[in-house]
């Protein structure tokens, strides 16, 4: 007889809007039990009623690095594992390069660079004595190539890849495969604030897109759930573009 393959449980941070629901979504329809993470509980409740009983949303702001201990443990007391974590909760700010502050720079870094290396210690703690997981961070095009108006959401994204590598080498000896997607030009909140108010910049981003259009979220949870998958088993340390052709067009 058969066994019964254990259930999976995978955490998305942001997984309450956009790329994350997205990703949420297809890991909900492949059977695995979701937490998505954020910091607006109504946003997450929101996700939830679509995404239904496979998703559980926890409220934490990921800024708040001394939470994310006890928002580990309180995961593993509860459900008793962790296979999978997307860290793609992330902010952007668009502003000419000298009008960046210092305390935006950091507060952009914070979010994205060193909430994601402290969620992913305390999982990787868990991951190790378990015998193995899959990581997966996320990207950007500001790290394939220079976009204007956007230093510190470059650095923070450009530190993601470095950090994919450098955790994928000491990791996947672990049993942790660590991979990263990074979106082309997707259609979210997110982009449509950096885009809409900006058609030079649209009609930059679409015409250097050979398939001519942007994303959908759908578009990163299917390379997600891929990279998340078995059938990725021997990849590992990789940056995915998933950007219709973005990063390569001219
Ligand atoms: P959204 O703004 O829709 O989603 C961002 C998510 O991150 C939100 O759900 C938000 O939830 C969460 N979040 C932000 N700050 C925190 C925090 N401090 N603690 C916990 N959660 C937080 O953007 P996208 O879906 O577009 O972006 C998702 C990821 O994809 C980001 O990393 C982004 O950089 C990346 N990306 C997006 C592209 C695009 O074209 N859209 C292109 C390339 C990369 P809440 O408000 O509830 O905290």
């Amino acid at each position: 007889m058969e066994t019964t393959k254990q259930q999976q449980l995978a955490i998305i941070t942001g997984g309450g809007s956009g790329i994350g629901l997205a990703i949420a979504q297809k890991f909900v329809d492949a059977g695995i039990l979701t937490i998505i993470v954020g910091r607006d509980q109504e946003k997450l409740n929101q996700a939830q009623a679509t995404l239904g009983s496979l998703c559980i949303p926890l409220q934490c702001d990921l800024t708040n690095l001394a939470a994310i201990p006890a928002l580990v443990q309180q995961v593993l007391q509860q459900y008793g594992r962790i296979d999978i974590l997307v860290n793609n909760a992330g902010i952007n700010m668009k502003k000419e390069f000298t009008e960046v502050s210092d305390d935006d720079f950091q507060r952009i870094i914070k979010t994205n660079v060193t909430a994601v290396f402290a969620l992913s210690r305390e999982v990787v703690k868990y991951m190790m004595s378990n015998g193995g997981g899959s990581i997966i961070n996320i990207s950007s095009m500001a790290s394939q190539y220079g976009i204007p108006k956007v230093i510190a959401y470059t650095a923070s994204k450009s530190a993601i890849e470095g950090m994919t590598k450098a955790m994928a080498v000491e990791l996947s000896p672990k049993g942790i495969r660590v991979n990263c997607i990074a979106p082309g030009f997707i259609a979210t909140d997110m982009s449509a604030k950096a885009l809409n108010d900006d058609p030079e910049r649209k009609h930059k981003a679409l015409d250097r897109t050979p398939m001519g259009q942007l994303g959908a979220p759908a578009d990163i949870g299917d390379a997600a759930l891929f990279l998340a998958s078995d059938a990725a088993r021997y990849i590992t340390g990789v940056v995915l573009p998933v950007d219709g052709g973005n990063s390569i067009g001219f």
